[in-house]
């Protein structure tokens, strides 16, 4: 089965969603394929009180619902399902879910990151609940508690400095003896006396599920296998994002840690595809910013598919 279309977004986090809405408002007809963790990685957060206009917070899964609904108001139609290939090399764009497929003019990629867990099953069963991949977001939550951070890198030290304005002590745990950060990160968690160092450490087990809440965590110390149960309230991942573009590889221009280089806005490398979100944003990463980048992309595609349609060059981004 083959189907032609205007405008295909692939990826249902607040990117998408908002380049649904204003593609949809803009009248291209848009089709969102929501991929397999549809809504994204705000599904996996409890409270959000950072995202501007809800003054008393917003539940992550109901915020997806409401920009959804929204999207849908306006016509964007949205297809569950996962893309499993597309092929950019010629236009019509080629997108394959399953034993369709669907030819299109115009692709908004906003595919998202995710971030890397450490593996324990209470991970998944308490996130949201103790456990955050953010500290941005749910720091506020953990005031005057004890919390732990994991990894080794940047994102650990900045959040686990960043986390000390909350908690009353930061259980910085890692696997091994040196950290991956940069210097100057390093030294500025080092001066911190709110962090506790847990090097050459592991977490066995995040307690308790059966409670829904995080209540301690068991660590192995991976050099003399001493196991210590240390009482604390919050867990944060801190160990990287990958970001969800293997779909493209070889296809569009990366950067080397696999994240879509974007150019004059939202453009990829590729005329008539465009980027947003999370997939093409190591840096900021927050539901605000991917939103608004997936407004910059339904703005792209718009002027690319008008200058198409005024048979000027391709590509040539039309200026204010
Ligand atoms: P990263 O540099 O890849 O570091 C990941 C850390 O997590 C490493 O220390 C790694 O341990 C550890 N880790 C990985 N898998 C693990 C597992 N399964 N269990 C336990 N630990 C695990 O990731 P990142 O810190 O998110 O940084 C990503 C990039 O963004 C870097 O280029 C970084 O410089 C940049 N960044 C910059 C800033 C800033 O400048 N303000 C802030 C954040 C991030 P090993 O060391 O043993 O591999």
């Amino acid at each position: 089965m083959s189907d032609s279309r205007q405008l295909v977004i692939i990826g249902s986090g607040p990117a998408g969603l908002t380049a649904a809405l204003y593609t949809a408002r803009a009248n291209l007809n848009p089709l969102l394929i929501e991929g397999l963790e549809a809504g994204g990685q705000l599904m996996l957060t409890t409270l959000v009180e950072n995202f501007p206009g809800f003054r008393d917070g917003i539940m992550g899964p109901d915020l997806m619902g409401e920009m959804r609904a929204q999207a849908e108001r306006f016509g964007a139609e949205i297809r569950q399902g996962d893309v499993t290939a597309v092929d950019l090399r010629k236009e019509p764009f080629r997108i394959v879910m399953g034993s369709e497929e669907i030819r299109t003019r115009t692709l908004i990629i906003a595919t998202g990151a995710s971030a890397r867990l450490i593996g324990l099953p209470a991970e998944r069963a308490l996130m949201g609940h103790g456990v955050s991949t953010c500290a941005t977001c749910d720091g506020y939550f953990f005031k005057g508690q004890e919390i732990a951070v994991v990894g080794g890198g940047d994102s650990a030290m900045e959040e686990a400095t960043f986390l000390t304005r909350f908690a009353s002590k930061v259980h910085l745990v890692h696997r091994r003896g040196d950290l991956r950060a940069s210097k100057i990160m390093q030294e500025r968690a080092l001066a911190n006396d709110k962090i506790v160092w847990r090097l050459n450490n592991v977490i066995d087990e995040i307690r308790d599920p059966a409670q829904g809440q995080v209540s301690s965590i068991l660590l192995r110390n991976v050099v003399d296998g001493e196991r210590t149960e240390v009482p604390l309230s919050g867990v944060f991942v801190a160990i990287g994002h990958r970001p969800n573009t293997s779909l493209f590889t070889d296809q569009l221009e990366m950067d080397a840690h696999g994240y879509i280089l974007t150019h004059d806005g939202s453009r990829t490398s590729v005329p008539g595809v465009f980027a947003c979100g999370d997939v093409q944003d190591r840096v900021y990463r927050q539901a605000i910013t991917a939103a608004g980048s997936g407004c910059m992309a339904a703005i792209d595609c718009e002027r690319y598919l008008e200058a198409l349609a005024q048979g000027l060059p391709e590509a040539v981004p039309i200026e204010n």
